[in-house]
């Protein structure tokens, strides 16, 4: 049993509104979402983040980009979305899972991040 959040979900062990499951990949409604439509897209394979992809991850996370635009319209995002992945202490990660935030709706995005 793992005891990483996203394995769990995953696996099943962890219910999730799921809304896409193949051999390489889960997507889920993220539990607080942050805009009209949030939902994660994760590999089953643990990543713990982007700082640790190395090139064998290269297929499955080329896989994972290849659905993030038919889930993202399937959702409701006809006009665009954002994809956010924070990755580590300065990215303000929290789950040590790789994952790609979609996020959309009418106009609830702030512009690009400014300081
Ligand atoms: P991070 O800050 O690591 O990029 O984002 C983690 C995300 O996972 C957060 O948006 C948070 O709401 C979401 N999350 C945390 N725990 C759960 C859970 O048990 N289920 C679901 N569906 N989302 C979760
Ligand atoms: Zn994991």
């Amino acid at each position: 049993m793992s005891d990483c959040l996203f394995c769990r979900i995953a696996s099943g062990e962890i219910p999730a509104r799921k809304i896409h499951e193949d051999d390489d990949i889960v997507a889920f409604h993220d539990i607080n979402p942050v805009a009209p439509i949030h939902f994660l897209v994760i590999p089953k394979r643990h990543i713990a983040s982007m700082a640790d992809v190395t090139d064998g991850d290269a297929e499955v996370l080329g896989k994972l980009m290849a659905q993030v635009g038919k889930l993202a319209r399937e959702q409701g995002c006809t006009d665009g979305f954002r994809t956010i992945i924070n990755t580590g202490r300065v990215g303000r990660q929290e789950v040590y899972h790789l994952h790609v935030h979609v996020l959309g709706g009418e106009e609830v995005l702030p512009a690009m991040l400014k300081r």
